[in-house]
């Protein structure tokens, strides 16, 4: 890979709860780091807050109670790591970055991810929190926000985000007006002062999910892709979407061929809507990155929100674009 031109540090990443990570790691960026520590250690930081509920420890789990998590990281084709229900240790996306390195795979998955982990080093944590614990008995008992008999009595289809600000079931996570209380995957991308890109991807995946299911998130071209002489893009929203058009992969692809990071976002999003029958809270939300700096996110419907971190600091904004008007 050659080297790029110097240029100004610059993290973008999903959802509102993201400046936690990415202020931490912006100073890496700021002091000449690697796109790849960046964007790991961001996704360490949040995957380590038990009040965020759909990464890391704290993550709302499957329909069974258990919590499970899956990450990826990618800087380039031949460089990318994944994990998929991991159940023992908090930190997927570090672990996915020493699949990437120590091992000669791409993905591990399961029991067996948990103890690569452990020969690895890393710490064994519980996940399920009291709060998220809570959470799964109340959908069990009164799932009000969810259409059992439509859904087989599981799909929870919100993003945690959005059930945050659009539901409010009382004293559950998802109460008030969203401030803070809970969220989705955690998609990062970083160009360091270098001109490298780098992406991590990391989700405790669809709240009560069907055990055993693994979404976009961890999947290389689906929740991530990133490739130094095309861009680096991620999505967020509902797995199964998005794995459908190989999300992330058609949009740096769409980049190769000239998109801008907006256009390509679009035909991806464009795709979904087109050929999936949407239900209401149906959701995906895409950021795309060029080797240059150039970015831009968009989503389905309102209700998503990027991150956008600089020296100056983390932004929290609108996407560009909404496709739908709810
Ligand atoms: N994309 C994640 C998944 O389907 C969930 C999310 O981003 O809300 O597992």
């Amino acid at each position: 890979m050659t080297s790029a031109a110097q240029r100004e540090p610059l993290i973008l990443s999903t959802w509102s709860f993201a400046p936690l990570g990415a202020d931490a790691a912006m100073p890496l960026l700021a002091a000449g780091g690697d796109a790849l520590d960046a964007v790991v250690a961001a996704a360490t930081v949040i995957e380590d807050d038990p009040t965020i509920h759909s990464v890391g420890v704290g993550g709302l789990p499957d329909a069974e109670g258990r919590v499970s998590l899956d990450a990826c990281v990618m800087t380039n084709p031949d460089r990318c790591g994944a994990v998929c229900n991991v159940q023992r240790h908090p930190n997927p996306a570090a672990i996915a970055r020493r699949v990437m390195e120590n091992t000669i795979h791409v993905t591990l998955a399961g029991d067996e991810a948990d103890d690569f982990a452990t020969r690895e080093g890393f710490v064994e944590r519980a996940l399920l929190t009291p709060d998220a614990q809570r959470e799964w008995q109340l959908w069990r008992h009164n799932p009000t926000h969810i259409n059992r008999e439509k859904y087989r009595g599981w799909l929870p289809p919100m993003n945690v985000e959005e059930m945050d600000n659009r539901i409010g079931a009382p004293g559950g996570v998802f109460a008030g007006d969203g401030a803070g209380a809970s969220h989705d995957t955690v998609g990062i991308l970083a160009l360091d002062s270098h001109g490298v890109l780098a992406g991590a991807c990391s989700t405790s995946g669809m709240a009560f999910k069907v055990p055993g299911r693994v979404g976009d998130s961890p999947i290389i071209g689906q929740g991530l892709y990133v490739d130094q002489t095309a861009g680096a893009a991620c999505a967020t929203g509902t797995g199964e979407l998005i794995t459908g058009v190989c999300g992330s992969f058609l949009v740096v692809e769409m980049m190769r061929r000239g998109a801008t990071p907006l256009e390509a976002i679009k035909e991806a999003l464009g795709r979904i809507i087109a050929r999936f029958s949407l239900v209401h809270d149906h959701q995906v939300a895409m950021l795309a990155m060029t080797p240059g700096g150039e970015w831009a996110t968009a989503a389905i419907r309102p209700g998503f929100h990027h991150t956008v971190t600089t020296r100056e600091g983390s932004r929290v904004e609108d996407p560009h674009a909404v496709m739908l008007p709810e």
